[in-house]
Order: C-alpha cells, then sequence, then structure tokens
C-alpha cells in the first residue's frame, strides 16, 4: 500500500516476517531493533526448537529466498541455526534492506496532538499518525512518525521475581547481577560456571527443564556438581507433561527432566511447594539463599542452601511502557491485549500444538492501526508458538487494509 509507513518494533523472527510481509505489499516499513536481529532468538542459541522449521517459517518468508539453502520443513533447528540458516538471511532480502535501523530502541509511542484519553472510538484518532520516541548511539532520541504499528518486541528478557507472589525475594533486587534470569549454554561455552558447584534452579516450564537436563549431563561428567531444583506447587512431578504430546523433542524432555528429580541417586535435589524467600551474599562470594517449603499441614519449613549459582527460569512479562499512552486493554492476568487474552484463557488445552490462531478480531485494540503480535500478544502466558504469530501477521494486515482503505 504506497504511502502508508509501518513502524515495527523488534526484529525477532515476527518482526522480520511481518516486515517481509509489508514489503511484499509494498507500504513503507522501518523496524526498530534494541540490539540486532534476533537478538533473543541467539540468547538461547544452543537449544533445540521443538517445532520443525516448516512450521517456524512463513511461506512469504520461503519464496523470497529460493536460492537459499533453506533447512528441510522436518529439521529441528537450534536457535542459532535458525538464525543463520533463515533469520539472517531474510533480514538481508533486498525488499528489507534500509529499512531494518538495529541498535535503536522504541521508548515509548504516542499519537500526534491525542493524548491517551482523547477521542476514543473516533476515526480522528486512527488519521492521526503514531509518534515514536526512539533512541540509539548514533542518532540519540528521534520522533518517528508511522501510520501504522505493528509491536513485535516479545518478552524474552524482561523476567519476572524469584520471591512468593512474584514479587522479588528480599534481597533479590540487590543481587540480580547474580542470578541467570536467561538461559546459560551449561554444556557449552558457559560449563565452568557450573561444573563442579553447587546450582540452584527455580521454575517449571521447558527452560527450567532444559536447564535441568543439561546440569543432570555435567553431574555425570564432574561428580562434584549438584543441583536443587525448586517447584512452587505441590506436584508429584516437577513438570505436568503434555498427553499424547505431539512433539518428541518436548516430550522427551520433560521425561527426562523429571525422572532426574524422581531418582534418588541423580545429583538433582528437587523441592516442591517451595519457593526463595531471601538472599544474599555471604563474605566468601557465595551466594546464600533461605527457601521456604510449604508443608502438608498447612505450616513451611525453612531452609538455607549455600550455593555458587541461582538460575532464574521464572517466566517473562511483556514491556508495556511501549504503549502507555496509547488505548490498550489489556488483561489483567496475563497482561497479554484483552480479546486475545480471553481467548487464550477459553483455550482448555496445555498443547499449544493444538491451538489455533484465535481470530483476526482478537487482534483489535481500542487503539485503531496499533497491533501486538508474536511472543508479546500471549503476554505471560508462554505457550506462544511461532505458528500463531504468522497467521496473526496475515490477520494483522487484513485490519490494516481495511483500516487504510
Ligand atoms: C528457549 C526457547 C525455545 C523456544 N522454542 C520454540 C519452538 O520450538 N517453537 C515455537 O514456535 N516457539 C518457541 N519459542 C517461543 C517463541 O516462538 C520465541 O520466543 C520467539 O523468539 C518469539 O518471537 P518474537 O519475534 O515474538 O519475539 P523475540 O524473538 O523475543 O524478538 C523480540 C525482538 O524485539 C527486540 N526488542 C525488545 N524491546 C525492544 C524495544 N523497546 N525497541 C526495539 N526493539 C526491541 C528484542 O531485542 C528482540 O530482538 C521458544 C522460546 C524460548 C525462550
Amino acid at each position: 500500500m504506497p504511502g502508508k509507513r509501518i513502524a515495527i518494533t523488534g526484529a525477532g523472527p515476527i518482526g522480520l516476517e511481518a516486515a517481509l510481509y509489508a514489503r511484499l505489499r509494498d507500504f513503507e516499513v522501518v523496524v526498530f531493533e534494541k540490539g540486532n536481529v534476533a537478538d533473543n532468538v541467539r540468547s538461547w542459541g544452543h537449544v533445540r526448537l521443538f517445532s520443525p522449521f516448516g512450521i517456524n517459517s512463513s511461506e512469504w518468508g520461503r519464496g523470497a529466498l529460493p536460492d537459499a539453502d533453506l533447512p528441510a520443513a522436518d529439521a529441528l533447528l537450534t536457535g542459532v541455526e535458525f538464525f543463520g540458516q533463515y533469520l539472517l538471511p531474510l533480514s538481508q532480502h533486498p525488499r528489507l534492506q534500509g529499512c531494518i535501523q538495529e541498535n535503536t530502541r522504541v521508548l515509548t509511542i504516542g499519537k500526534r496532538h491525542f493524548w491517551k484519553g482523547d477521542a476514543i472510538g473516533r476515526r480522528s484518532r486512527l488519521e492521526s499518525p503514531f509518534t515514536l520516541l526512539t533512541e540509539s548511539q548514533q542518532n540519540g532520541e528521534q520522533v518517528i512518525e508511522a501510520d501504522f504499528v505493528l509491536d513485535c518486541s516479545g518478552t524474552f528478557g524482561n523476567h519476572n521475581w524469584l520471591g512468593d507472589g512474584g514479587v522479588p525475594a528480599l534481597g533479590e533486587r540487590q543481587l540480580s547481577e547474580r542470578i541467570d534470569y536467561l538461559l546459560p549454554d551449561i554444556t557449552g561455552k558457559d560449563e565452568s560456571r557450573f561444573a563442579g558447584r553447587r546450582n540452584l534452579v527455580v521454575g517449571s516450564g521447558y527452560s527450567a527443564a532444559t536447564v535441568i537436563v543439561a546440569l543432570g549431563s555435567l553431574t555425570e561428567q564432574n561428580y562434584d556438581t549438584e543441583v536443587f531444583w525448586l517447584t512452587r506447587k505441590s506436584t508429584d512431578t516437577p513438570l505436568s507433561g503434555i498427553d499424547g504430546d505431539t512433539l518428541r523433542g518436548r516430550a522427551d524432555l520433560t521425561a527426562r527432566a523429571n525422572e532426574l528429580a524422581a531418582n534418588a541417586a541423580s545429583k538433582i535435589n528437587w523441592f516442591p511447594a517451595s519457593y526463595v524467600r531471601q538472599i544474599g551474599k555471604a563474605s566468601d562470594g557465595s551466594i546464600q539463599v533461605t527457601i521456604e517449603t510449604n508443608t502438608e499441614q498447612g505450616g513451611a519449613n525453612c531452609k538455607v542452601l549455600t550455593i555458587d549459582n541461582v538460575i532464574a527460569n521464572v517466566g517473562y512479562h511483556p514491556d508495556r511502557s511501549l504503549y502507555e499512552e496509547l488505548q490498550i486493554h489489556e488483561c489483567y492476568a496475563s497482561q497479554g491485549p484483552m480479546k486475545l487474552a480471553a481467548a487464550l484463557m477459553g483455550e482448555s488445552s496445555a498443547n499449544c500444538m493444538t491451538q489455533s490462531s484465535p481470530g483476526t478480531d482478537t487482534l483489535k485494540n481500542p487503539e485503531p492501526g496499533f497491533y501486538i503480535l508474536g511472543a508479546k500478544s500471549y503476554g505471560r502466558d508462554s505457550r506462544f508458538l511461532l505458528r500463531i504469530g504468522l497467521e496473526q501477521i496475515q490477520s494483522a494486515f487484513d485490519l490494516i487494509a481495511a483500516e487504510a482503505a
């Protein structure tokens, strides 16, 4: 659509796919990326995706790279392979030349001459351009205008906290530099930090399971390596898993992590119904963690562990400061956009593979022309899949076409 400008925040897989989709329809596009292309995927580059390349990539993306040596549709790539073999070539596509501004952070987004409470539900709000305040070392602060905005800035890296109820544990804020909130490469480049050490892992999702399995293999090579694993619910196994999971990699990961927790001979010490109450640094540089475990009788026991590393895989949340001056209706539980969040709450299956995209309408917000896509659209709900994000892009452009008409 010539003459219409689309600004995209984030050059992750969904931001890049959306940018190409827009350029193939002749929109003017600018993508702002606070780091480098696909920074988040590269940060967990050593982890293997559990869904195959064929559903992680779009038809239009693969079609635009006829000369690239693309992976097979059923290939299970690591993050680094997905980046090198697909996302990087996609970002270098001639149609995206000059469109991606790396090392440029979007600070916040508003509407020219319209404050947050103005012109609710009026067409005049749509007709006024968005103003994006950006910052980069090269250009300092700038204000850029756009007719439509796609917020594809993900959630990875905006970590949740370790303590009870999701608030920081006592001392956590002061010690956060010593805590791994992402996914360290335990059997690769970060091995020396974890081998022969006492390591605490907190969390019960697939990230925690990935870390536990990696630590499990370290304990087999280095007998001095010890692992303590805290999960907050009182369940029979740390991960509940999905009945009849069709994704082999994910099913194997769940089974292996649960097996390590159950095996008394393994060096993985699992504490269910537990959370971190306090964390601090001892004079010898080690970390002292007070953990609280709820008892079946309704009380709680406290225990102090002296450890070397804390890996907090306790989830991520969206950065809502980007759109706090816009009219966004968000869910009070997941912090995702309300309509989509409501549809996801009605989705009973824990298996994200069986999820279908809840439909075009669920992407709509009170703010016309603004769409939250990709992992950020699910807020704190970790079930997002790239396959869904690719469907969202097509739906968002149906809405944009109607709004631009
Ligand atoms: C370990 C792991 C394994 C996963 N495996 C799978 C899998 O097998 N299959 C699957 O379908 N999904 C998987 N996912 C889930 C999901 O598909 C990925 O998280 C995916 O990277 C989401 O893509 P995205 O583009 O929405 O966000 P991201 O990849 O998080 O990209 C967001 C981008 O926005 C940038 N950014 C953030 N804030 C700003 C700002 N203010 N200004 C400018 N730029 C900004 C970031 O630097 C980043 O580059 C996995 C996730 C993780 C963490």
